[in-house]
């Protein structure tokens, strides 16, 4: 499902990229050009959400999408609740995002 979602989203980038290419000296050009990279920045987020979605979707076919895949305790409900698509507890979340930023 999110790969068809992704061809079609291929589909309009190259549309917009081959109008932009017909016209160099179209006034209109970097405004195209512009768009363009605002429809690549939704579509790399667009990417990433379908991939959390289809990790979260293969988790719950696992029986594994309660279980923190850092520490492999319980996520808490109210957790999922607010981030379907989390893999880990609030504890490992913020071990992680510590570690990120060092
Ligand atoms: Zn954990």
């Amino acid at each position: 499902m999110a790969e068809s979602l992704m061809r079609q989203w291929d589909g309009v980038v190259e549309a917009a990229a081959s109008t932009a290419n017909d016209d160099e000296h179209d006034p209109e050009g970097p405004t195209i050009a512009y768009e363009r990279e605002q429809l690549q920045a939704m579509r790399e987020h667009v990417r990433a959400e379908l991939t959390d979605l289809d990790r979260a979707a293969q988790r719950l076919r696992e029986g594994v999408y309660w279980t923190c895949e850092g520490c492999g305790g319980p996520i808490a409900a109210a957790r999922l609740g607010a981030r379907p698509t989390a893999r880990t507890c609030i504890g490992c979340a913020g071990k992680a995002q510590t570690r990120y930023r060092s």
